[in-house]
């Protein structure tokens, strides 16, 4: 058995499998989940929580259904096992695009559309959930269902929908989803595997495409960082802004990431910001320079990208801000790279220490969401919680979104216990300030995200999800073991339930 199909990026330990099962063809789906006792279906296994690591399941693999089956004005139509990364260059050769694509484009349709996933872009447009338009799924029995959005009613199949109430922000990916009256599809989406296999999805598509640019914004200090982002997503041509904070720009800069990338960061920053433009489809290196430069005073500032210029100008950054103009393709992986060096640092660091300190230690990573107006408290709520712990960490994300990772850096076992209770603890904070624990990556096998859950919708929420997993799976045969376990534990206090 390939080794390789028994663990996903969440390194989650002990997966095995009972066999794994590689179909050429959707049609061969039906009998390969009617026939295993238990079944786990795999995209990319890119996810970050486990959800993509068998425990002794018949591994169904979605890599070869990787057809292209229609594209049209407004939508594509996959097969479950087409990368993200394909779909986009396939709908590029026709003016158009996806935009919800997570940071990782090796992930599958079916995955993203199983974990409900999010990216850059879903400040702007949403996560993947509003551009699904159809699915067909095969159920536990095998039997298929085809899905269009607004057709069928979830209490048309035999399910009580659910009474929690998901929190109100624009990254959910936390168990099922529930309102009145939902729409069938809705339940499929995010559900990670537990209700039915997806075979095939109809996204919405956007056309024309956007021209990007970029702009790295160095700021001296989180206050004014979270001023300045206040205002820029009120800006027409903001697509989206990443965050890193003061120790992850240390970690840039011990890692030597800043002189790879040809990055100056000012000794003083606190934090920086990676602003993504969507500027009209058409503009030049030569139209935004343009726009930059009549932008500054004593000139206005009419256009889209002329008035975020002024903006940095205003909170006194522009000097300090490195751009990647329309067109100038080396800056923009030079930009992207250096925030996608973060990660990378802190990666690395975790598995320093579980090499050389505790076998034991692990990435210890939480991925929350509070609504915007709650950001800077939560952003100090992450920093006293690590703190008092007397923790090492780094905190970077999504911030246009308040969608952040606060990681533990950790030098011992104990800092990873430590830092499981903190994350505990923001779940609450989060949810307290209208926000979600669980943002983009769900929730999979890790016991602190299932914990993360309980601790959202409560007991009664977490029996009513596994009363509808029973409606449609009775016999508990699809990816057991995620998202909830299938018996009640019998405990309210749900730190009792971590075990790794
Ligand atoms: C470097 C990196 C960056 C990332 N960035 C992001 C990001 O920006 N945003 C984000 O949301 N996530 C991100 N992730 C997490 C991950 O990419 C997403 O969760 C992604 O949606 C998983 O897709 P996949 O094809 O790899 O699915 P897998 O990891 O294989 O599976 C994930 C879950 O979906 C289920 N599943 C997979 N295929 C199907 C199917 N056909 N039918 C039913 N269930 C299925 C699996 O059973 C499992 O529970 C990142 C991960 C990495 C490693």
């Amino acid at each position: 058995m390939d080794a390789k199909y028994l663990s996903d990026a969440a390194h989650f330990p002990g997966g095995h499998a009972a066999a794994i099962a590689i179909p050429q063809t959707v049609a061969e789906i039906p009998a390969i989940v009617r026939n295993a006792r238990t079944l786990l279906v795999i995209g990319a296994q890119s996810s970050l929580t486990g959800g993509a690591t068998p425990m002794g399941e018949v591994v169904l693999s979605t890599e070869k259904l990787n057809r292209i089956l229609d594209i049209g004005p407004g939508f594509i139509r996959v097969e479950a096992g087409v990368p993200v990364a394909v779909m986009q260059d396939a709908l590029a050769r026709t003016g158009a695009w996806f935009p919800p694509a997570p940071t990782f484009t090796g992930a599958f349709a079916g995955g993203i559309v199983a974990t409900n996933a999010a990216g850059a872009a879903t400040f702007r447009h949403g996560a993947v959930r509003r551009w699904v338009q159809a699915l067909t799924v095969v159920l536990a029995d095998g039997s298929e269902l085809t899905l269009r959005r607004d057709e069928l009613r979830a209490t048309e199949i035999g399910v009580r929908v659910p009474t929690y109430r998901m929190p109100d922000v624009v990254k959910v990916s936390a168990g099922y989803f529930a309102a009145p009256d939902m729409d069938a599809i809705d339940l499929f989406i995010g559900s990670e595997g537990t209700l039915g296999v997806i075979t095939t999805v109809t996204f919405s598509t956007l056309s024309p495409i956007p021209t990007s640019a970029l702009a790295f914004v160095p700021c001296p200090s989180e206050r004014d960082a979270l001023a300045l982002v206040g205002e820029l997503r009120h800006e027409r041509a903001v697509a989206a802004i990443e965050h890193v904070d003061r120790r992850c720009l240390e970690i840039l800069h011990e890692d030597g990431a800043d002189r790879r990338c040809d990055v100056r960061v000012p000794a003083g920053a606190e934090l920086a910001l990676l602003v993504q433009f969507e500027l009209p489809p058409g503009t030049t290196q030569a139209d935004a320079f343009t726009q930059i430069e009549n932008s500054l005073p004593p000139n206005g500032a009419a256009t889209a990208l002329g008035r975020v210029c002024r903006l940095l100008h205003a909170h006194g950054v522009f000097d300090s801000t490195e751009m990647a103009l329309p067109g100038n393709t080396r800056r923009a992986e030079q930009l992207i790279a250096l925030r996608e060096a973060v990660p990378a640092g802190v990666n690395q660091r975790v598995g320093r220490a579980q090499q050389t300190i505790d076998a034991r230690i692990a990435k210890t990573a939480a991925d929350m969401i509070v609504p915007f107006d709650r950001f800077a408290e939560m952003m100090q709520i992450y920093r006293d919680g690590f703190a008092s712990r007397g923790l090492d960490f780094a905190v970077w994300g999504h911030v246009s979104d308040g969608n952040v990772h606060p990681n533990v850096i950790p030098r011992s076992y104990d800092d990873v216990e430590r830092g499981k209770e903190a994350i505990l603890f923001f779940g609450r904070e989060a949810a307290r300030l209208g926000g979600c624990p669980l943002a983009e990556h769900g929730v999979g096998r890790n016991p602190v995200k299932q914990a993360l859950l309980r601790g959202l919708y409560g007991d009664e929420g977490i029996d009513q999800m596994r009363a509808v997993k029973r409606a449609l799976d009775p016999g508990w045969k699809l990816a057991p073991g995620v998202i909830f376990t299938r018996h009640r534990l019998g405990t309210t206090d749900y730190r009792q339930l971590i075990t790794d």
